[in-house]
């Protein structure tokens, strides 16, 4: 059976969700096979864990390029491993790293590329990808016609479900093409304790109707009582009041979780370009004809400062 490459997304020695969630959608369209890049003395524990997903082989690669070096090392990497096994596609996380590294692979391949998938099945001719485009208003259905396929696929797009196979370890020698940004100092990102906006399964955001930074309180209250990332609305960020890292929207980060809450967030459509494909939406805002409420699948009229915690409350039982 063809064998479907996922790039492993690795951090600190795990292996992150949406990984998890490719090898799952890879099991749809062929036999999925691990790479797994830069992991150091991970590389073990890293492959176990893409075996417990289904990967039948992890193919395995180390140096000091992929940690010194932005994006072309993995791009090296990836295009000969793809090129060895003559892979039947080529599966990347939607992440600015994974669309860079996809973009680059696909035109050193000669392949097609799909950007930003929401869902994949097998077709006759290969891969089906769903996109969800124009600020979500449209489902779109692709199929690339020359070589193989690289897709990348936006976090959540599909629960990742274990399915144990061999990941038999393949160690590859990989030539360097050089030319790479070379990063001179790293800055750890000083971490919330949350999860990672873009991947995570809850995401609650707040928008003007929290009224001022010290209202993101309740909001946060409810994110923790529900393991969820916290987002906000433009708004909400232009006002100084939470990160510009926490936007969400056509200019801030799109997200897909199974859960989206957004508290005095109107519904613009510039916001929902962020968050629309998201599987279930709740809506809190005092306002009965706020836009919002055309999109949800649950709708609470009531001003936040007294929905939230009362959610928070049952939250936490
Ligand atoms: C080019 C461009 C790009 C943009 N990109 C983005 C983007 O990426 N993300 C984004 O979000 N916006 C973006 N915007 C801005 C967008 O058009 C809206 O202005 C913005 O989303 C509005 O944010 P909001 O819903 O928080 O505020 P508002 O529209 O002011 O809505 C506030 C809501 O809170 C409700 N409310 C008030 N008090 C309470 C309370 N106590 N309890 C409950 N509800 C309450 C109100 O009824 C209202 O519905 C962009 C705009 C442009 C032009």
């Amino acid at each position: 059976m063809t064998e479907i490459l996922v790039l492993v997304d690795h951090a600190d020695g795990q292996v992150r969700k949406p990984a998890l969630e490719l090898l799952t959608l890879a099991r749809r369209l062929g036999t999925p096979a691990a790479v797994v890049l830069g992991a150091g003395d991970n590389a073990a524990a890293i492959a176990a864990k893409a075996a417990e997903y289904g990967a039948a082989t992890v193919h395995t690669a180390d140096a000091p390029e992929f940690t010194a070096q932005l994006v072309v090392p993995k791009v090296d990497a990836l295009t000969q491993i793809a090129q060895a096994t003559e892979a039947g596609a080529v599966l990347v996380t939607s992440s600015g790293e994974g669309k860079e590294i996809a973009a680059r692979v696909a035109l050193r391949l000669g392949s097609g590329l799909i950007t930003d998938a929401v869902d994949l099945e097998a077709g006759a001719s290969g891969p089906v990808a769903t996109q969800s485009v124009f600020a979500a208003s449209f489902q779109v259905k692709s199929t690339v016609t020359h070589g193989a396929p690289v897709i990348t696929v936006k976090p959540n797009a599909v629960a990742p479900e274990p399915a144990p196979a061999a990941g038999t370890v393949q160690a590859v020698e990989v030539a360097f093409t050089g030319n790479a940004a070379t990063v001179t100092a790293r800055t750890p990102r000083v971490s919330s304790g949350r999860p990672e906006l873009t991947e995570a399964a809850i995401v609650v955001s707040g928008g003007r109707g929290v009224g001022a930074a010290e209202g993101f309180g309740v909001v946060e209250d409810l994110a923790d009582a529900l393991g969820a990332a916290v987002g906000a609305s433009r708004a909400a960020v232009d006002a100084g009041w939470y990160p510009h890292t926490n936007q969400v929207g056509q200019t801030g980060k799109q997200v897909s979780p199974q859960l989206y809450i957004a508290a005095g967030i109107s519904g613009a459509i510039q916001h929902r370009a962020g968050m629309q494909t998201s599987k279930t939406i709740v809506a809190v805002n005092k306002d009965p004809e706020a836009p919002i409420f055309e999109l949800v699948d649950y709708g609470i009229v009531g001003d936040l400062f007294t929905v939230l915690p009362q959610l928070t409350a049952q939250a936490k039982g």
